[in-house]
């Protein structure tokens, strides 16, 4: 099967019985049997949900991994894979992260005795000096959010397996559509389901892949012991989401080419971080190891400050000023008052995450509409 079939039948069957061609809500929290132990692969929803399974099967499927895994959401699903660790370990992360996966690392595992360094993965020198007895993962997001910078997932994971290490890509930002990790290295992926698999901005869910059956094991049991799984409902939107996943961000890889040359070419404009520029650093890269450039685009107005930013991502009509990304609607958003506003300033400054940085998550609505909307919210900033 090719990757735009795989989005429409990965993982899903008609129900055997009743033929339904779309999976069924299996709203039920437990499975009858006919004696003790004779039952139909179910036994209790936490444990296992056929809605649920399904939409597991499709992610593990489109990623090209054996297993899956999802649950109540993106964090519960990194929570999951790093209580795969003990304390005393030490993971290496990327130091532009999600906001909330720095927040685990730093005010969560911390306590539990597990460590956390954070480099800029675009240099392997960094990591390799990281690296020490006590490294047991290392936690890699590319795309990077909101900097958009891209780690050579090849590369990293090579240093990863060299020192034994588990591997954990977060392809949030690009899904399988972009980008397959597993492909490349990667021992388990993760994704944030609420964002391009889901699409629909209606859900929050996350998902584990991987391709080994003693993580997948592990995996499994802390999934069954630990409870963070997602509702049928939930599994069912996903799965919903998934169908359109290809024609979607086809779409939103179209148009963010467009708004990231509008930008580019405004003289009000300072910065512009889209992979799909051919001068982006990371452009090369983006070309070997993508199939497209993605729906996320950062950029700097020429006056640096916090208020100007606030004042064009209050001043969009269509663009909807909210957290989140990876919906059929766009989003603007300022990183460093939401999304990233529980990193330390200093250490976002010295990232290269700046006061006046604005983040769009690109939608599938016209594209000339979404151009026009933000001219006149940089315009307003004349007013
Ligand atoms: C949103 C997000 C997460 C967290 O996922 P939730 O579903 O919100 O818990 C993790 N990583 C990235 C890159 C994200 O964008």
């Amino acid at each position: 099967m090719r990757k735009n079939t795989k989005y429409i039948h990965a993982g899903v069957h008609p129900d055997p019985s009743t033929g339904a061609i779309m999976t069924p809500i299996f709203q039920t929290s437990t499975f009858v049997q006919a004696s003790p132990g004779d039952h139909q692969g179910y036994e209790y929803a936490r444990t296992g949900n056929p809605t649920r399974n399904a939409l597991e099967n499709a992610i593990a499927e489109l990623e090209g991994a054996k297993y899956g895994l999802c649950f109540g959401s993106g964090l519960a699903a990194m929570d999951t894979a790093l209580k795969m660790l003990k304390s005393g370990d030490e993971v290496i992360a990327s130091d532009d992260l999600y906001g909330g996966s720095y927040r685990i690392l730093t005010k969560v595992f911390s306590h539990y005795g597990i460590k956390s360094h954070f480099v800029d993965m675009s240099d392997m020198s960094k990591v390799k000096e990281k690296i020490n007895s006590s490294t047991a993962m290392l936690w890699i997001e590319t795309p990077t959010n909101p900097l958009l910078k891209l780690v050579d997932i090849q590369a990293i994971t090579d240093i990863g397996k060299e020192h034994k290490l588990i591997n954990v890509v977060d392809n949030t930002f690009a899904s399988p559509h972009l980008q397959t990790p597993m492909a490349l290295g990667a021992d388990i992926v993760l994704h944030s389901a609420t964002k391009y698999l889901g699409g629909h901005s209606d859900v929050v869910l996350g998902a584990l892949v991987c391709d080994d059956a003693d993580l997948a094991e592990k995996l499994y049991f802390l999934q069954n012991s630990c409870g963070a799984v997602c509702g049928p409902m939930d599994s069912f939107l996903v799965l919903r989401g998934l169908k359109t996943l290809h024609v979607r961000i086809d779409r939103a890889c179209e148009n963010a080419m467009k708004i990231a040359h509008f930008l580019k070419d405004h003289k009000d404009v300072s910065r512009v971080l889209y992979p799909g520029l051919e001068d982006n650093p990371y452009h090369a890269l983006a070309v070997e190891q993508m199939t497209g450039f993605g729906g996320m685009i950062s950029f700097d107005l020429a006056d640096e400050s916090m208020e100007s930013a606030h004042k064009v991502v209050s001043n969009t009509k269509i663009w909807a000023l909210a957290e989140s990304l990876g919906g059929v609607e766009s989003l603007i958003g300022h990183p460093a008052s939401m999304t990233h506003g529980a990193i330390p300033r200093e250490e976002r400054m010295a990232a290269g995450l700046m006061d006046g940085t604005i983040r769009l998550s690109v939608g599938i609505e016209d594209v000339e509409d979404l151009i026009h909307d933000l001219d006149m919210a940089i315009l307003s900033l004349k007013k």
